[in-house]
């Protein structure tokens, strides 16, 4: 088998697969599943799945039962797929809402009463390693030579691995929540946009001289003063 045929297969597999054992072993099988989702095992992917298990845990629900569910997140980092997989909250379902507050936070919420768990990370919840720190930057700015970025890559599964070790209290801090529950997903009409010709979800649309209009386009051809895009 040609070299070239054999770094196309290794694409094939799964993320999970193209762990190193010892890694592989260390991780629970639903958390391998979100590594799967995700393309590789990272920090704040793991820093996801245990906020997603903490809440999971303390409002006694599993994946997949009948109790509704949504959730909250506050970054749109490696965490936010682990939540999805791990909750089955989800943006195509309409279960879970985003907020771009960068915050390392993940809510789950139960439907019925409305009652949730806030998970923050603490900060500083692993204590600083200068090493990694200045790998980082190295890599970053593409000046680490091939070692620099493979004890880089070791490095940055340990930090991955510590986290999913870390006691509970030092990991996070744990809240109970009251959040009112976002509207139920539903199917809604679609009108044609007057600009782009693209169909766009009414309660999306926008007017432009009595036209119906999609989000970019009233942006486009607004007159920058618009408030209500
Ligand atoms: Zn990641
Ligand atoms: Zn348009």
């Amino acid at each position: 088998m040609s070299e070239r045929h054999d770094a196309e297969e290794r694409r094939d597999e799964t993320a999970s697969a193209r762990l190193d054992p010892a890694v592989l072993q260390r991780l629970p099988p639903d958390f391998q599943k979100a590594v799967d989702f995700h393309g590789h095992l990272c920090p704040g992917l793991t820093i996801g799945y245990r906020a997603s298990k903490i809440a999971m845990e303390r409002l006694r629900v599993a994946r997949g039962t009948d109790e509704e569910l949504f959730g909250l997140v506050e970054t749109d980092a490696c965490g936010s797929d682990a939540f999805q997989v791990i909750t089955g909250c989800t943006i195509g379902r309409g279960n879970l809402v985003f907020k771009d507050y960068g915050k390392q936070v993940f809510t789950l919420v139960r439907r019925a009463d409305g009652r949730g768990i806030r998970v923050a990370m603490k900060y500083g919840a692993l204590p600083p390693n200068p090493a990694y720190a200045e790998l980082r930057q190295r890599v970053m700015a593409g000046l680490a030579t091939p070692e620099e970025r493979e004890e880089f890559r070791r490095l940055h599964l340990e930090q991955a691995l510590q986290l999913l070790d870390l006691p509970e209290e030092q990991f996070a801090t744990v809240r109970q929540v009251e959040v009112e529950p976002p509207p139920k997903a539903r199917i809604l009409p679609s009108v044609q946009c007057a600009f782009c010709g693209e169909a766009v979800m009414e309660p999306r649309a926008r007017l432009r001289d009595g036209k119906p209009t999609c989000i970019p386009c009233a942006v486009k051809h607004g007159r920058g003063w618009e408030i209500n895009v």
